[in-house]
């Protein structure tokens, strides 16, 4: 299902919409190698109408497959529009579409969810990208050198005691 609004249920007040638009639906395309789309996006939204026009406030919620770029590790990125506003006008040269008294929602949400994209996705901020083969094994040496100071701190902990 589309996401359309019926004009006629708003002339008396706003109407309340939730639910979910499906990947086929949306047909978003990425444009982009380490993005898919392939789970549906939660609405929930507040259609009001304003002069001569339609406004649309809530929160959109979409789960992105990304592959992060630095490592390519595949992760699940989490897309959230929490206070997501747009206004349609319904007259003039910019007016929506209106078919039945009816508007189709879905374009607006697939624009805006596009705009939100990552654009370097990352599987962590901190990610450093594809692990380097260790040279030798220097980190062994390092902890048995830590350890000897260790014991030599003890001891001259110790010779002051005494
Ligand atoms: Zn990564």
């Amino acid at each position: 299902m589309p996401l359309l609004i019926n004009l006629r249920h708003l002339e008396s007040c706003p109407v309340r919409l939730a639910g979910r638009v499906n990947v086929s639906e949306l047909d978003i395309d990425p444009h982009d190698e380490v993005i898919r789309v392939s789970q549906p996006v939660e609405y929930e939204l507040e259609v009001q109408s304003v002069d001569n026009g339609l406004l649309l406030q809530g929160h959109l919620h979409l789960t992105l497959d990304c592959q992060c770029v630095r490592c390519l590790k595949p992760f699940p990125y989490s897309l959230k529009l929490d206070h997501w506003a747009c206004h349609l006008p319904l007259q003039g040269e910019d007016a929506v579409a209106v078919d039945n008294d009816c508007v189709d929602l879905t374009p607006f949400l697939r624009e805006d969810i596009l705009l939100a994209f990552p654009q370097h996705p990352l599987c962590n901020t901190e990610c450093r990208g594809l692990p380097r083969t260790l040279m030798g094994n220097p980190k062994k040496a390092s902890n048995a050198d830590r350890v000897g100071k260790g014991l030599s701190a003890w001891a001259e902990l110790n010779k002051l005691k005494l």
